[in-house]
Order: structure tokens, then C-alpha cells, then sequence
């Protein structure tokens, strides 16, 4: 029996060359524009990562351990990008804290922040 191979894009049985990948040229450009936004939604997430890994490692070093107040604008000085993080704890009092994995950081008037340790307690 003879193998038949069909257009990776439409499922049409391919006929004529046996290198030929995509039964038309229509399919072969759908094909390709696929596989570019694909790849710009893997180099999106990559990005993105690398911003919450920096954010966090700035954190870090501002307050290595327990409650550190610093400026935003001292953070931002440093890299740091206040339009990522990863999740957000809401407190009892209403406090919104924004996290970037393990540290995280409450907005205070005056263009103050407070950084803290991710607690177990935030879990819930
Ligand atoms: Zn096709």
C-alpha cells in the first residue's frame, strides 16, 4: 500500500513531489505565520520571567530579611518594574501587598514601599 502524506495544515492528502510538505502555498504561509505567533507568546512568557526574577532578586537585596521601607523611586532606580508580579495577599486592613514569588511589597504614601518575606500564613 502506498503511504499517503497529508498537508500538516488542512489534512489534505498531498500529491505530485514527495518533499513537498504543505499541499499549497497557502497552507505553508498559514503554517508560518502559526508558528511566529506561537514563538512571540514563548518569547512574551520569557520576558515576563525574566522581569518577576529580577523584581524578585532586587527585593531581595533591598530587604534581606523581615520589613524593609524603601523608595520607589530607589527600586525603580535599580531596575526594579512595578507592572509585574506574580500575586497579590490582601490583609484583614484591606492592605493589597504585591508579590514576586517569596518577596513582596506594600505601596506607602509618599512614593514609600514596604518589602516583606512571603509568611506562611498568606497562604489562605
Ligand atoms: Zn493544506
Amino acid at each position: 500500500m502506498k503511504e499517503e502524506k497529508q498537508c500538516p495544515q488542512c489534512g489534505n492528502t498531498l500529491s505530485g513531489r514527495s518533499d513537498k510538505r504543505f499541499c499549497s502555498n497557502q497552507c505553508r504561509a498559514q503554517a508560518h505565520n502559526a508558528d511566529r505567533r506561537q514563538n512571540s507568546g514563548e518569547q512574551l512568557i520569557l520576558s515576563i520571567n525574566a522581569i518577576l526574577r529580577r523584581n524578585r532578586t532586587l527585593l531581595k537585596q533591598a530587604s534581606p530579611q523581615g520589613k524593609t521601607t524603601t523608595y520607589r523611586q530607589v527600586l525603580e532606580m535599580a531596575g526594579f518594574d512595578f507592572r509585574h508580579f506574580t500575586h497579590t495577599y490582601r490583609t484583614k486592613n484591606g492592605n493589597t501587598y504585591q508579590f514576586c514569588y517569596d518577596y513582596g511589597y506594600l505601596l506607602l504614601e509618599e512614593e514609600k514601599v514596604l518589602i516583606v518575606n512571603w509568611q506562611p500564613y498568606m497562604e489562605k
